[in-house]
């Protein structure tokens, strides 16, 4: 195991451990990650659901199952891409993190996010878009495929697969079309 690994397994304890919020009452597990740990792609999604909360794997639900099809029929690798999420636990009935919660929980990601050193940030769906962009009138329609810099890391908004579910068509410009484009888009970035 190498300096990083020993690093990020040392922050998924801590966040084990964490009572920050009351979301700790509830939940069955934490979900601190999934994928590689030196990946040049790092997405954030919005928050677990019963699924992730249930396996401790964020993106492993339905909306989590088509990102991972998509992102094979892409041709990304198991090597090239982190999953994690603005918050590490499952906020009741699926609501969207509370401000509060995105707050506490914020210096983890932080934490994950310095230590994978990715080339590029994937903020999937408008949650972890607006806890990362200054612009927070932006929609994930207008951000998405367009990448943004702050920090000096570079960030790249795409739809929350969860949008796709509701929406079938492939054919040009469609939501599935543009969310295949961008991830086709994010791994030129990287290679
Ligand atoms: N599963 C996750 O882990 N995050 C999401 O945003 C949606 C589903």
């Amino acid at each position: 195991m190498n300096q990083i690994d020993s690093e990020l397994n040392k922050l998924k304890e801590q966040v084990k451990n964490c009572r920050k919020c009351s979301l700790c009452q509830e939940r069955i597990n934490t979900v601190f990650s999934d994928g590689c740990n030196c990946a040049p792609i790092f997405f954030i999604g919005e928050a677990p659901g019963k699924n992730e909360d249930e396996t401790g794997v964020p993106f492993v639900g339905r909306a989590g199952k088509l990102l991972r099809q998509y992102l094979s029929e892409c041709g990304y690798t198991a090597q090239d891409f982190y999953i994690a999420n603005t918050i590490k636990c499952r906020p009741p009935q699926n609501r969207k993190p509370k401000p509060t919660e995105k707050e506490n929980c914020r210096h983890f990601l932080d934490e994950q996010i310095k230590l994978v050193n990715p080339k590029i940030v994937v903020l999937v769906g408008s949650t972890a878009l607006a806890s990362f962009c200054d612009d927070k009138k932006l929609t994930i329609s207008k951000a998405r495929g367009k990448i943004f810099e702050k920090d000096g890391r570079r960030f790249f908004p795409i739809f929350h697969p969860s949008y796709l579910l509701r929406y079938h068509s492939t054919e040009e410009n469609s939501p599935r079309y543009l969310f295949k484009k961008d991830l086709i888009s994010i791994l030129g970035e990287v290679k």
